[in-house]
């Protein structure tokens, strides 16, 4: 394991690290220990103000850096990361409250996302499209959108950071960052200092940690940026949204949902118990993928729950520093009061059952099955994002999708012996992505030339031409 140090989140505005102007000294806790990992402070509205400036004037000179150059520098920016790679995966362990798999995981996408944005930005930008008229040469190129505002959640803060910031740099923008307040390392400062280290040029990443309502909420109203780019819940984004509106600029979410598991009577219970116990429970149930409702076929539904728990007995919760350890903490005692007090407690009064786990100690809360869930019960209704298995059971095929599509979901399941049953399933699911007999997505390197460009049409005439005579000399 590497040594363990103390960090501290500064202000990072036109390649010059400086202190925040607002509250100082604010607490980042190690998750497991509770000790302290390190200090960050909130940056000023006019230390917003002046990065989102910079960023306006430092972008035209990095989208004219050529494409050879530009690839480069991502691609040290990667290197970068992976010099500091064991010092970042304690890091990232202590900081998230996860362990070593997760650490190795948020480390390894960021890393990855750097090297295929170095790769991507080099393929073709563009098109010749077909002439229209004769004589004229058509042409569509991808254009950089400006300034990106970038905010970004606690749970993958490296990763999920870099998802944006990645493309972002490598098709030209510029990009001002503001990570979440549990966690300015990893998803804020580490990346300022590796992009510092790569070259990556004064003014063209620039991070201002700090708290939402204000240092989040100045950044997203702005209204020198193109894009204000958002991963975290569905009510800040929407409010993010609102404020976005009023200058008009276009707003990117990544938002939550409340995935749906569903195992029909003919699936394979060995397997759906280990994909559903993986994909509920990896990271604590704190990501946006997590599967949250179990929906399960009264006819497997006892086998699927028996190998459910007894899978789930043999986890062991604990500081993801130490060896053996499958689960950490809870991020906070906020989200473990918001999950427990507010979704697991109320179903059990409404006449759910614990099957196994329930209970707490600090912040390290016992994997935990509910069974007799009905649609109804919080558990249901809400994204849980903590590391609860509600199951459902219900009679028809039929029933099971509905309660699927009930809910606003990212990333659903659906078990079954018979594939093509899996894909008459899937095909009727109301969500981006479904997956037969798999769960927990990893997703692939795409390119993501569109979410970060704008196509300019470019027409040039290269041949007199005649108007309409109203309009001839
Ligand atoms: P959150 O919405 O509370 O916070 C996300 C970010 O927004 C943080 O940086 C926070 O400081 C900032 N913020 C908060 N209030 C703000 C405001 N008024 N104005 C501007 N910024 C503000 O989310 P969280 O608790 O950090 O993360 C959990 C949520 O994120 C879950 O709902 C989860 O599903 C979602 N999530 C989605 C994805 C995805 O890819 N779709 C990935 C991870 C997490």
């Amino acid at each position: 394991m590497h040594q363990l140090r103390e960090y501290t989140a500064q202000v990072f505005i036109d390649g010059r690290f400086e202190a925040p102007d607002g509250d100082r000294d604010l607490p980042v806790l190690d998750k497991a220990s509770s000790t302290l990992l390190g200090t960050y402070g909130n940056a000023s509205a006019a230390q917003v103000d002046r990065a989102v400036r910079v960023a306006k004037a430092a972008q035209p000179g990095w989208a004219g850096v050529n494409a050879n150059r530009r690839s480069e520098i991502v691609r040290d920016f990667a290197r970068q990361l992976e010099l500091r790679r064991d010092e970042l995966l304690t890091l990232i362990i202590r900081e998230t409250g996860g362990t070593a798999e997760k650490a190795e995981e948020e480390l390894g996408q960021a890393i990855t996302q750097l090297n295929n944005s170095a790769t991507q930005l080099t393929e073709n930008a563009g098109a010749i499209l077909p002439p229209y008229k004769d004589g004229k040469i058509s042409l569509s190129r991808a254009v950089p959108l400006g300034v990106i505002g970038l905010i970004v959640p606690w749970n993958y803060p490296m990763s999920l950071a870099m998802r944006a910031l990645a493309p972002g740099l490598a098709y030209g923008n510029a990009v001002v960052l503001k990570p979440a307040e549990l966690t300015p390392f990893a998803g804020g400062q580490i990346l300022a200092e590796a992009a510092q280290a790569a070259g990556v040029p004064d003014g063209v990443f620039n991070v201002v940690p700090g708290d939402g309502p204000t240092t989040g909420r100045t950044l997203s109203e702005h209204p020198d940026l193109d894009l204000v780019h958002f991963t975290g819940s569905f009510e800040v984004g929407h409010q993010i949204a609102n404020f976005a509106a009023r200058s008009f600029k276009p707003v990117a979410t990544e938002l939550g949902g409340d995935n749906a598991f569903v195992v029909l009577d003919d699936a394979d219970i060995a397997q759906a118990a280990s994909c559903a116990v993986w994909s509920a429970l990896w990271y604590q149930g704190q990501t946006c993928i997590t599967a949250g409702r179990h929906i399960v076929l009264r006819s497997a539904a006892d086998a699927f729950t028996e190998a459910v728990v007894e899978r789930v007995s043999r986890l062991r919760v604990g500081n993801g520093l130490d060896d053996n350890v499958d689960l950490g903490p809870i991020i906070s005692e906020t989200q473990l009061r918001r999950f427990h007090e507010g979704l697991v407690q109320p179903s059990i009064a409404s006449g759910a059952t614990v099957a196994i786990g329930g209970s707490f100690d600090g912040l390290f809360y016992q994997p935990t099955v509910l069974t007799g869930v009905t649609p109804e019960m919080p558990v249901f209704t809400e994204e849980i994002f903590g590391p609860v298995m509600p199951i459902t059971v219900v009679d028809t095929e039929a029933e099971a999708l509905a309660l699927v599509n009930r809910h606003r979901t990212l990333m659903n399941s659906v078990f079954t012996g018979d594939p093509m049953r899996g894909l008459a399933f899937a095909e009727q699911v109301k969500s981006n992505e479904v997956h037969v007999n798999d769960g927990y997505a990893r997703h692939g390197g795409e390119g993501q030339l569109a979410g970060f460009t704008h196509r300019q049409w470019i027409g040039i005439q290269t041949t007199p031409t005649t108007y309409p005579a109203w309009a001839e000399g």
